[in-house]
């Protein structure tokens, strides 16, 4: 075999001082892996110093805790002569892990291949951030205990495993009395200690394989094994209430804590996870409609006779037809500029007994017998045409979001009905937000899929609602191309306060951000939940602070009065502010432009030919430039082909009309610009495709 000269010694002065330059870590070794070249980003990754490096085996980044069949994979593709890329979990000098995403190539000098190139990703941070994710989505941070989507998952393995066997479960459902009242009396710390020590208390009284969550707010769940409670022996329920029942000390006072419980038991009371967990919370509805402290089987209950539940859903469905059901609307605030920036409808039953009844005492229901589907077809409707309206009326071109349901996304006809539903009330595609839940999409995922991309096709906008509270794997949600992620009320209500839901919140927004998402807190209530949230780049915020779910004729009214934020932080200082520049010739567009851009956490620079753009490039950091295509001096094509040479890290956008489409695609195929848009364009779209670009300058 000849021996290969030194690639170290063989590169050309310029592809060295790129691969030095470049920040992925880049290595240059022999066929048996002896290191012959490591660039600075490597060292910085690594600890290590370069003369330790060089002439070492490559083993010594080894952590021993690959998989060997990993190694193997990577020697037989290289040895094969192709690349391979794959995922390395790698130790620094210092003993510290960390993840790498490596590609490597084998060299070839002549027809042999004489060395290897490696290049790599650093993953740690995004690995941190998913593990820090995927552990907030299956437990609650307050008690440690799981969460609800946790605890169904177990349920259904607990269910699988007693299947076929003479054993049995029993499922309880357990909620603290009255614990809005203390919540109110005695404040959120206090409350979340009290939730903390009845997590402890409940968990003191569980054996060994039976498996206890906090479900949402002051609910507890169980799933025991084994007759440990039935029926036949009230008296064991009645030790086990009394046992964790009773006086609490609080801020100094004793206040007597009492629970209501559901039981149901599998295979009695339920076939699976779903209508188990529905016996066992109407068992506890019914406990606490008795007064509370008390426990009920879902088998004997007087609330839940079937009669009473058929005749609420006969009310239900007529409901629709009488015109008994009602939008409520929240607005959502922009942070950077805090207008009002959408509505999210909100639906409630004007209920001629009852009053205005909530969704959570219908939705499930219309959802278990299928009446969600026309109740969401008329919601769908009547948003679009609430927005319609208000557009009509002049007022602003805003977002209406409207929550779906899971029966309803599956529905094959449901983009069909969407775009039929839009050409009728006229509404513009964007204007148009379907929330999704993770949980409704991860059953039938090719399905969903495949709805989900003809609704993007329609040009609607979807968000995900409750993040946090589900389980998405990250590099599911990029594939599903959503636009929003709405963090779940849960995670902002003690952001100021708990550090874990702070760092969780502050990583999913930098998350969302580098997958071109923008980002919508729930729930935010306090001024201090605002400005932390807008600290660190949310985009937007919804919650009582700013205002409560209102009636049609109240969202219109703030819409006319141009309801803003009071307060909203401005930022540090401009200069700190990313840099837009806009170059147009026509003073009406820039003017637009600026209208358009106004209050979205830039600095604006303007030029009205390229000549003064070239000009205040000179003297100024510009991170994004749009310019028109048609100006006299120069086309916009023209002008970015040299902010290319000059700035090459500026982003560089093109405002086209159609008839300069060729010019700007060629300009495109050889780089010179990054993307164009063509006029007219939409406001809002062309603000949320630049918010993207900056996004994904922040990575
Ligand atoms: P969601 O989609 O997460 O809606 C947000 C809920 O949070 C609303 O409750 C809203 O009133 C409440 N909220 C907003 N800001 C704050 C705040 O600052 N503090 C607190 N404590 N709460 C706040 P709402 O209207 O009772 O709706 C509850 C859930 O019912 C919704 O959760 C959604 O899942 C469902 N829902 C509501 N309307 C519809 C609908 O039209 N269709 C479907 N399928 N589901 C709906
Ligand atoms: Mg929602
Ligand atoms: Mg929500």
């Amino acid at each position: 075999m000849t021996t290969a000269p030194l690639p170290v010694q063989d590169l050309p002065d310029l592809f060295r001082q790129a691969l030095d330059a470049s920040d992925h870590a880049a290595l240059i070794t022999d066929l048996d892996g002896i290191i012959e070249y490591a660039n600075p980003a490597l060292l910085q990754i690594s600890g290590y110093e370069l003369e330790e490096l060089l002439g070492a085996q490559c083993r010594i980044f080894q952590s021993g805790l690959t998989t060997p069949s990993v190694y193997q994979a990577l020697w037989q593709t290289l040895r094969g002569g192709a690349i391979w890329e794959g995922e390395l979990l790698n130790r620094r000098k210092n003993g510290e892990l960390f993840w790498q995403h490596l590609h490597i190539t084998p060299l070839k000098s002549g027809d042999t291949v004489s060395h290897y190139f490696s290049s790599a990703s650093d993953l740690s941070e995004q690995r941190a951030i998913q593990q820090r994710i995927d552990w907030l989505s299956t437990f609650d941070p307050l008690t440690g205990l799981p969460n609800r989507s946790q605890f169904v998952n177990r349920l259904k393995s607990a269910i699988q495993d007693v299947i076929g066997t003479h054993h049995c479960l029993t499922l309880v459902h357990l909620d603290i009395d009255s614990f809005s009242a203390i919540n109110e009396r005695y404040g959120e710390q206090e409350s979340d200690r009290i939730l903390k020590q009845v997590g402890e208390t409940l968990r003191g009284t569980i054996r060994h394989g039976d498996i206890l969550a906090r479900l949402d707010g002051d609910e507890f769940g169980l799933i025991l094994h084994n007759n440990q409670i039935d029926e036949q022996h009230p008296e064991a329920v009645q030790r086990f209430m009394d046992s964790i029942s009773g006086p609490i000390s609080v801020n100094g006072i004793e206040t007597e804590l009492s629970f209501s419980m559901g039981i149901a038991g599998f295979p009695g009371d339920g076939s699976d996870a779903d209508s188990l967990m529905h016996s066992a919370s109407t068992a506890r509805l019914a406990a606490q409609a008795e007064g509370g402290n008390r426990f009920m089987f879902s088998h004997g209950g007087p609330v839940v006779s079937k009669n009473a539940r058929l005749d609420l859903i006969g009310q239900l469905r007529r409901a629709i037809d009488k015109d008994e059901l009602v939008l409520h609307y929240q607005p959502q605030v922009s942070l950077f500029s805090g207008e009002i920036s959408g509505f999210e409808a909100l639906v409630r039953w004007n209920h001629a007994d009852h009053g205005l009844v909530q969704p959570a005492q219908f939705i499930p229901l219309a959802e278990e017998t299928g009446l969600i589907i026309p109740m969401s077809e008329w919601i769908l409707d009547a948003a679009c045409r609430q927005m319609r309206d208000w557009n009509r009326q002049g007022l602003p071109a805003l977002r209406i979001a409207v929550n779906m349901s899971a029966r309803h996304l599956h529905m094959k006809t449901l983009p069909e009905k969407i775009a039929q539903l839009l050409a009728h009330s006229g509404l513009a595609p964007w204007q148009l937000e379907l929330e999704l839940t993770e949980s409704m999409m991860m059953h039938d995922v090719a399905v969903v899929i495949g709805i989900v991309d003809q609704l993007k096709n329609l040009g609607v906008q979807l968000s995900l609602d409750d993040f946090g509270t589900g389980y998405s794997s990250l590099a599911y949600l990029s594939r599903l191309s959503i636009n929003a992620l709405k963090i779940d009320q849960s995670f902002v209500r003690d952001i100021t306060s708990n550090p874990v839901n702070a760092s969780i919140v502050q990583a999913t927004i930098a998350m969302a951000h580098k997958l071109g998402m923008r980002v919508i807190a729930e729930g935010v209530e306090t001024e201090a939940q605002r400005i932390f949230l807008r600290r660190h780049g949310c985009d937007e915020i919804q919650g009582f602070g700013f205002s409560r779910p209102v009636p049609a004729e109240q969202a219109g009214q703030m819409l006319r009065e141009g309801r803003r934020l009071e307060s909203s932080t401005p930022a540090a200082d401009d200069h700190d502010l990313p840099t837009l520049m806009l170059v147009d010739d026509e003073p009406s567009i820039i003017s637009t432009l600026r209208r358009v851009f106004h209050h979205q956490g830039y600095r604006l620079l303007c030029a009205n030919c390229a000549a003064d753009a070239l000009e205040l490039l000179a003297v100024n950091h510009v991170d994004v430039i749009l310019s028109d295509q048609r100006m006299p001096d120069m086309t916009g094509v023209e002008l970015l082909s040299r902010v290319k040479e000059l700035y090459p890290k500026t982003v560089r956008i093109v405002l086209s009309g159609y008839a300069d489409i060729n010019a700007v695609t060629d300009a495109i195929n050889k780089g010179a610009i990054y993307k164009y848009f063509t006029k007219p364009w939409d406001n809002e779209i062309l603000r949320e495709e630049i918010r993207r670009v900056f996004y994904t300058l922040r990575e």
